[in-house]
């Protein structure tokens, strides 16, 4: 396997010290950025299998590095795995549209950022199919990670079209919030059941009409209609 580059942007230099070592030490090739604007500029130009992204940055901060990132069909499928100083972040990056992939708090242990990374990746590397997943008025393209919804482009964040996704490929059965937080998020805690919820909200906000046929199975979780 080729080695992966990770791109870490962090303002804070003993914090980005720390964690080049170590994900050098994991085996990554390690790319580093002390702001947002050299985050962006570095991810243009080498396109990295995953960014590790401080929110609270000087200058462009994380949220809005993510967005820049999004809005360039070169860098928009770059998975960004969050870090967040504070606990109340958590929520928004839930409530806004940050397209981060996953969030660690700080502080942080090194474990739980390596093993955050190694599922971000893992779900990055799911196989393409060739001929977009269609449903209903859905056409879901993973080759080329579009979604039309009645024909029209649906902007969609990573995790909104893995879920999505999810839901297509297992159509007609129902899937436990525990069984998506496996599949989409690569792992599976207590307590991210709302996270699931949350996310089908948005899913199904964005998709509009055409999000009919996702059905909510009281106590259990989501089925698309087969
Ligand atoms: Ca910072």
């Amino acid at each position: 396997m080729t080695q992966q580059t990770i791109l870490l942007v962090e303002d804070e230099k003993d914090i980005r010290d720390l964690l080049a070592l170590h994900l050098q030490r994991e085996g990554f090739a390690v790319l580093e950025a002390g702001d947002g604007l050299q985050a962006v500029d570095l991810a243009r130009k080498r396109k990295p299998d995953l960014i590790l992204l401080d929110l609270m940055l000087p200058g462009l901060d994380g949220l809005g590095v993510s967005k820049a990132l999004q809005r360039d069909p070169g860098t928009a499928s770059i998975p960004i795995l969050m870090l967040t100083a504070r606990g109340e972040e958590v929520d928004r990056i839930v409530g806004l549209e940050l397209g981060a992939a996953d969030y660690v708090v700080k502080p942080f242990s090194l474990r739980e950022v390596l093993l955050r990374i190694r599922a971000v990746l893992r779900r990055g590397a799911a196989p393409v199919d060739a001929l977009p997943l269609r449903w209903n008025d859905i056409s879901l393209d993973t080759a080329g990670h579009v979604v039309l919804a009645g024909g029209v482009p649906v902007s969609l964040t990573l995790t909104e079209f893995r879920l999505l996704e999810d839901l297509l490929r297992n159509k007609g059965k129902v899937r436990s919030r525990e069984q998506l937080l496996d599949s989409v998020w690569g792992y599976s805690f207590e307590g991210y059941a709302r996270t699931v919820d949350t996310h089908v909200r948005r899913l199904r906000a964005k998709l509009g009409e055409a999000a009919a046929g996702i059905e909510t199975v009281r106590g259990i979780g989501y089925r698309a209609r087969g």
